[in-house]
């Protein structure tokens, strides 16, 4: 296979324009990688045409977006190629925030704009290109989330929001007081995690145009390692030559891109062989049949 290069799509009809994988960083202070390993990773992505980096406040008990904004001012990387995500909204349990006596949700106007301010210093940027809501929050006031945003799209410090895990009615309530579209849902996509397919998350997608990001596309590594998928690897492994895919996570990031509501996927890997491996995954031709046999294997049913 000829190196790949990451398509673009945009979020939303109006909205900012991506590449179609994105980098994920949650996992960057597991990998314990050197800065120059850091910056070796981020051209690794920026060669393949991947632009686009998720990240979370919390993500690395509260250190990632830190270990990244440390990477990209040392680096010759110029911000403005990136599509810079991050995420506020979940309060951890963590020595980094003491005062914090239970995990909980906290989507205050005050938490939302202190959040952001801090993920700006940590990713040493002057403003982020989406901010998202990481949890639906059962406290949350949408009006109050509205004013947040206000204030920092006034401020420059955000140019789009949009949410991660909400249903479409926990989605509608937030539109419903905020004059700009949303841009996007970030949602877990798998054949491990379906439930966006019949909770009407990725109906709604479709409904309002605009492209949900996937996360775990393999069930967090699980659909690749885990004892119980054997079986299923197996089935897997036969259905690679018919695809033209080379390995089982390309044949599962092909499986994803098919979807209609065209998701972004984020990759979740610290290794440059399956980063590029995911994103040769575009190439891949899937019928509808494949597809569904892909469905079939993984969750072991056929459909009704
Ligand atoms: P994932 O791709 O499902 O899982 C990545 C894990 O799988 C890594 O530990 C990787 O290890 C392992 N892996 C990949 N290929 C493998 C192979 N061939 N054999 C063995 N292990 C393999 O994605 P994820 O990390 O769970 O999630 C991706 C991104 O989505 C995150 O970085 C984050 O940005 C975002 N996310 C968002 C939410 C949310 O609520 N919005 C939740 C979770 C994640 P190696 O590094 O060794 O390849």
């Amino acid at each position: 296979m000829t190196s790949p290069v990451s398509s673009r799509i945009h979020l939303s009809e109006d909205g900012p324009e991506c590449s179609r994988f994105v980098a994920g960083w949650w996992r960057l202070r597991d990998w314990s990688l050197t800065r120059s390993q850091t910056i070796e990773l981020l051209e690794h992505y920026l060669s393949l045409g991947v632009t686009t980096m998720d990240h979370a406040d919390i993500y690395g008990g509260y250190e990632c977006e830190s270990l990244f904004g440390a990477v990209l001012s040392e680096s010759s990387v110029d911000r403005e190629a990136l599509q810079i995500i991050s995420k506020c909204g979940i309060a951890l349990m963590d020595d980094a925030r003491p005062q914090h006596q239970v995990k909980h949700y906290q989507t205050s106007k005050a938490h939302i704009i202190a959040s952001v301010e801090r993920s700006l210093k940590n990713l040493a940027c002057e403003y982020l290109d989406v901010l998202l809501i990481h949890r639906p929050d059962p406290m949350m006031q949408a009006d109050e989330v509205a004013e947040a945003f206000e204030s920092l799209r006034r401020d420059g410090k955000v140019r789009d929001f949009g949410v991660s895990n909400f249903t479409p009615s926990q989605y509608e309530l937030l539109q419903s007081r905020w004059d700009a579209p949303l841009v996007t849902n970030q949602i877990e996509i798998s054949p491990l995690a379906t439930a966006a397919m019949t909770d009407g998350s990725l109906d709604h997608c479709q409904q309002r145009r605009i492209r949900p990001m996937a996360w775990s596309c393999l069930g967090g590594g699980r659909l690749l390692i885990a004892p119980e998928f054997e079986g299923v690897r197996k089935q897997l492994e036969s259905l690679l030559e018919a695809v033209g895919a080379t390995s089982l996570e390309q044949l599962i990031y092909a499986w994803v891109l098919k979807l209609p509501s065209q998701p972004l996927p984020i990759i979740g890997s610290g290794k440059k062989e399956r980063i590029t491996s995911a994103v040769q995954a575009q190439a891949l031709e899937m019928n509808r049949q494949q597809w569904f046999e892909i469905l079939e294997c993984v969750t072991g049913e056929e459909v009704a």
